[in-house]
Formats: structure tokens, sequence, C-alpha cells
């Protein structure tokens, strides 16, 4: 089988599962698409760009398809969920769709095809309220963090958003069996563990004895044996608790580096988005963030020209930005995506693309000199490095700082997977250059 990911981490981690499920099903993994029997795209939704990729992909594999008769295209994910019966019938065509949360029947799927017992053109598109894949053992990729899903779904409806149409609602794991996954990826040699869901730190569920949130989750993973980074992706400012910054603090494994999507700095735009908290109770919760975790490097996301932002709402954004003074910012141009609610808003309320991108571009700006200000004051500075590629530059490895940020410094590729000290001697602006101990 040959699997190939679009999106986000939680689909590459997604891909992991469906790879471990295959896997106990008798399947091998190919790197390459011409030697494989199966063919599956994981795909992701969340922007027009993204499904407009997996279209042009598929249409490119279809030639393996024609080459062998027995070869099975499927096409997984958000993409799948969204789209179904229409990547069947239009288009390129392909053998199975399934969405989210059908890959446990994936593989009998496929076995079926190939033995002729049911016809091409499957789809598994039920979202189950229950699948957690608890009890799945993922087949972890080649990087030197394990990333667990702690949660998958998502129960806020930002207008925006496709999420909660293609994973449903929010769905926890045991709280012991999160742990015992993070005890055997430690036991693998992975020393960052990372957890992750679409509002993670939302997390409850029952543990044996009494109730787990997420504060509790996060500090008993940080205090596994082996454990010696944790971080967790993606936070709801909202379930930004003062007890959840004090483990972040406490706990010696937990990263200070939060990632806290504000997505707009007006009032109006987070109401239209109902994002349910205010430019200033976002900014209360940067400054709580600060005060409990020294040092903290913080991140967030933005979209600008969403339908009704005017010329003074995206004015607040630039403050909003200029007062957080983000480490790090994700900046998008609104995109509609069909099936979310914002689709609704009257016509005359969508703000023309030139506007749009001239918007994103002064944000970009903007965003571009406050972080390269942060981090000039960094260089100079040692940093733990945990070291995980080669850089593009030649002979350099390149690795992450706690704080997330990526610097490139001379080594060996013998020492990814370690951790090594680095002196900070430059930066982009973005990232940073070193000089190892
Ligand atoms: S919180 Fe909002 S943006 Fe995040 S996944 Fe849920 S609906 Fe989407």
């Amino acid at each position: 089988m040959y699997l190939e990911t679009y999106g986000c981490q939680m689909n590459i981690n997604d891909t992991e599962l469906m790879e471990g499920l295959l896997v106990d099903r008798g399947f091998v993994r190919v790197d390459e698409p011409e030697t494989a029997d199966v063919i599956l795209i994981n795909t992701c939704a969340i922007r027009e760009h993204a499904e407009r990729r997996v279209v042009g992909r598929i249409g490119e594999l279809q030639k393996y398809r024609y080459e062998n008769n027995d070869l099975v295209l499927g096409v997984t994910g958000c993409m799948a969920q969204r789209l179904g019966d229409q990547l069947l019938d239009g288009g390129p065509a392909v053998d199975l769709v399934a969405g989210p949360d059908a890959y446990r029947a994936l593989p009998s799927l496929i076995a079926s095809i190939q033995e002729n017992a049911v016809e091409r053109g499957q789809s598994l598109l039920t979202l189950d309220e229950a699948e957690n894949y608890e009890g799945v053992t993922s087949v972890r990729g080649k990087g030197v963090s394990a990333w667990i899903t702690v949660q998958r779904g998502c129960d806020h409806r930002c207008t925006f958003c496709i999420v909660p149409y293609v994973r449903g609602s929010e769905k926890n794991r045991d709280p012991l069996a999160v742990l015992d996954e993070a005890r055997a990826a430690v036991a693998q040699g992975y020393s960052e563990i990372v957890l992750l869901g679409q509002t993670v730190n939302s997390y409850q569920a029952q543990g044996q004895d009494r109730r787990w949130d997420f504060t509790r989750l996060l500090k008993a993973v940080a205090r596994l044996d082996g454990v010696r980074r944790v971080r967790f992706t993606s936070p709801h400012p909202n379930d930004v608790t003062e007890a959840l910054l004090e483990v972040m603090a406490e706990e010696p494994s937990v990263c200070r580096q939060l990632h806290l999507p504000v997505q707009s700095g007006s009032d109006q735009v987070l109401k239209r988005m109902v994002r349910r908290y205010t430019a200033e109770s976002f900014l209360d919760k940067v400054d709580l963030a600060r005060s409990v975790v020294p040092e903290i490097a913080l991140s967030t996301d933005v979209i600008v020209a969403f339908p009704g932002e005017t010329e003074a709402d995206y004015e607040k954004t630039l403050d909003l930005m200029k007062r957080a003074r983000f480490d790090d910012a994700y900046l998008y141009k609104y995109s509609l995506r069909e099936g979310t609610p914002a689709t609704r808003f009257p016509a005359a309320d969508f703000v023309p693309d030139e506007v749009g991108s001239a918007r994103l571009a002064r944000l970009i700006g903007v965003h571009r000199d406050i972080q390269r200000e942060i981090n000039q004051a960094e260089v100079g500075q040692w940093r733990e490095v945990l070291i995980e590629r080669p850089a593009r530059s030649k002979d350099d490895l390149q690795g992450r700082t706690e704080s997330n940020k990526i610097v490139a410094f001379p080594g060996d590729p013998s020492q990814i997977g370690e951790y090594m000290s680095v002196r900070l001697t430059g930066t982009t602006g973005a990232t940073f250059m070193g000089v190892p101990w």
C-alpha cells in the first residue's frame, strides 16, 4: 500500500493510524505508488486550495490504476467526508471514499474490492460519535516527536470552519489509554510527546477514579519516565485556564510555548465568527499566560477579510497583533468553504479578493517586523535544541527549541533525535542559525 497525506498534523496522525490498521491485516507500506496495489490519499478540506491540489493528484495517480487493473485507489479524510459520492461520480474516478470515523472498516473494504466481493465505488461516510480508535496501534512516522491524538472532532461551530461537519462532535479518549500510548512511545525511543486535539484543552474524560481534564492529563504525561518535552496543539483560548498555565510553569518537561488562535482583533468580526471571546478578553489571556509562565512563546492564527470585515475592523486586528506581539503567526485570507455557516452571509458582505490580498500582505509585514525584533533579542543566547532533520543549508541540521523556534547549525545526520545545546548566532527574522556547544 502507498499512503499520501495532505493537511494538518491530525491527518498525519490519522495516516499513522490507518497504517496500523492495514499492517494488522497484512498490508505492507511502500514508498512509491508505482509498486503499490493500494493507493490511499488522506485529504484535507480546510481550504479550497488544498482540495484542488488533491483533485490534481488523484488525476496523476490514476495512471497506475489504468496500468494495473487490480489496483485500489481510495480517498480518505476530511475532503472524502465533505465531497463523498461526488468523488465517486464526477471527476477522476476513485474506488472508495472513507471519512475520518470509518478507518476501522477500511482494510476489510479494500480486501473485498480486491477479491471482487463488492463493486468498486464504495463509500464509508458515517460519522460515529463513539469512534475514538481506542485499541488501535498506530505505525509512527520517521519524525523525532510522538504525536498522540487525545481528542477528535469539535463542539464549537466557528462559522468559517468545516471541521465540525467533517469530523463530528468532540470525542475524548480514555486518559489511561493515552498514558499507555505515551509510555509505549517512550519505549520506542521518543522523548518529545505532542498531545493533539481540535480544541485539545477542552479535553474531559472519565478515568478509573474520577474525571480528568486537560490539565491533569498534561501533568500526568509530563511526569512519565523518559518524557523530556511535552507540547499540545491546538488549544481554544477560552479553555486556557490559570491551572493549565501553572502546570506549564511548574512541570519542567512541558514546553513554554502556547498556540492561541485569535482569528481577528475586532469584536464585531469575532461575533460573526462565533469565537465566543472579545479582543480584550483574549488579550487578558495573553497577559495571564505571560505572567504565569515566564518567557512563554506565543503563536496565533488570523483570518483577514472575513465577510463583513470593514477597514476599521481590520485596523483592530493590526492593533491586537501589535499589542500581543506573537512569536509566530499563521495568517490567512478568508476562503469560503461550502457547507459552513459563513456561506449564508449576504453576498454584499464578502470582501473583494484584491482587498483581502492587500490586507493579508500588510498584516504579514506587521507580524514579520515584530517577529524579527523578538528573535533578534534572542541572538547570542544558548538554547537546547531537539535535532529533527538535515537542514536545507548543506552540512547543517535543523531542530527546535523549547519555544518551537527552528534553528539550523552544523552537525552530522547521525545526531538526529538527540538534544544539543546551541548558541544562536543570527536570525533570518523567522528562523535561527546557531553553533553547537
Ligand atoms: S474551534 Fe472553531 S476553528 Fe477550531 S476546529 Fe472547532 S470549529 Fe474549527
